[in-house]
């Protein structure tokens, strides 16, 4: 039994003290994933902090015509919000795609972002994890890798000087991959002040130091997710493969923003392209060329395939994931033919 302490906070400035103060205390905000993984003694915190009570629960217009998520707006308030809905319907559909109606209840914006992977072995204290115990050896490699990254993997960089891979585990939100593709930003705020992370740069390969997600600073807390203006509401899609129908992690996701050249009437000629692929790497996958060279070709199958082509360039599998590689292709040009309106949605 591990014996912690908890307490309440309802200012922002209390809060970020009360952490830096105390090194292995965390924050807890609906507590959907730390609690599972406090009960697997995965997460050992000394103290709790309880920030559900912070004023940070609101969706509000940015001054450049974007949208700022309050990150302990609930994931379930996000998804349904008249403005997400009508301006970013693609982040609506991929909260939507996740978890069931009573978690994303729970679950806050900001912790859907700080979610861990659903690795197996993550969550088997008895087994070898790099993750959760650094230089202990990696029980995925060699074992059941069935939902684990066929991309940015630690060998695809070799930073640690051998073939061995440190971790092939993956980010596991949907949310976040909707958020790569529109380029939202992060605010967060530490015992430094506030700064603000661009969402490509939230999340990190695991390179040398998997048992380190993103980088945010251990003491820092996300007070916002910030929306651009731009939200594709037209030609968008999210596709979400996975075992079950629902209430399963993606095995591979795509989220697809498309801009088309409507002046002919047609619109079939691609002016802006964004692609993100979840369920493949340790954190939402986007390759900037895979995304020009879609700009100014039509919207064909040719095109999109060569799009997925560029994007799963170096993929890599580890046996029973080597599948992804192929699906992620497929499910690209699906979903960019949705996207598209070029194939139904369903
Ligand atoms: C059975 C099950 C199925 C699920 N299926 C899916 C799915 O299909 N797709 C999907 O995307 N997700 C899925 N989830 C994950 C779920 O979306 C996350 O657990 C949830 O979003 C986490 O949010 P939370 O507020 O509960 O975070 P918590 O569990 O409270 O916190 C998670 C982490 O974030 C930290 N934290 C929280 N808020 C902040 C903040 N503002 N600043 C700094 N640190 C913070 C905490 O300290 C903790 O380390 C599933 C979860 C479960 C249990
Ligand atoms: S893939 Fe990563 S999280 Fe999974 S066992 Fe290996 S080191 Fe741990």
């Amino acid at each position: 039994m591990n014996s912690f302490t908890y307490t309440r906070t309802d200012a922002i400035d209390a809060a970020v003290r009360e952490r830096a103060s105390e090194p292995t205390a965390k924050f807890i905000a609906g507590g959907t994933n730390l609690i599972d993984l406090m009960k697997e003694s995965v997460e050992r915190p000394t103290r709790l902090i309880d920030i559900t009570r912070l004023p940070l629960t609101t969706i509000t217009d940015t001054v450049n015509g974007g949208l700022r998520l309050g990150a302990l707006v609930k994931n379930a308030d996000t998804a349904y919000n008249e403005q997400v809905i009508q301006r970013y319907p693609l982040l609506s559909q991929t909260i939507l795609a996740g978890a069931s109606p009573q978690l994303r209840n729970m679950a806050t914006d900001g912790g859907n972002l700080l979610q861990r992977t659903r690795c197996y072995y993550f969550y088997d204290i008895a087994t070898p994890c790099n993750k959760r115990e650094p230089g202990s050896g990696c029980s995925a490699i060699n074992g059941f890798n069935r939902i684990h990254a066929i991309l940015g993997t630690s060998p695809a960089d070799r930073t640690n000087g051998t073939a061995e891979p440190h971790c092939i585990a993956t980010h596991p939100s949907d949310m976040c991959v909707a958020l790569a593709a529109l380029e939202a930003e992060v605010r967060v705020k530490g015992p430094n002040g506030e700064r603000t992370i661009a969402f490509s740069d939230f999340h990190r390969l695991p390179g040398n130091t998997p048992d380190i997600d993103n980088t945010l600073e251990p003491n820092e807390l996300i007070t916002s997710i910030d929306l651009p203006a731009k939200g594709f509401p037209k030609y968008y899609a999210y596709l979400k493969l996975r075992d079950r129908a629902s209430y399963a992690f993606a095995l591979v996701s795509v989220a697809v923003a498309l801009e088309m050249d409507e002046s002919d009437g047609r619109g079939d000629i691609i002016t802006d392209a964004r692609i993100a692929l979840g369920g493949v790497a340790h954190k939402p996958w986007r390759k900037p060329e895979a995304e020009t060279l879609l700009v100014g070709k039509p919207a064909t199958k040719e095109n999109f395939r060569a799009a997925a082509e560029l994007l799963l360039a170096g993929a890599q599998g580890f046996g029973h994931n080597t599948f992804k590689i192929e699906l992620a292709k497929r499910a690209i040009v699906r979903a960019l033919g949705q996207a598209a309106k070029l194939e139904p949605t369903a």
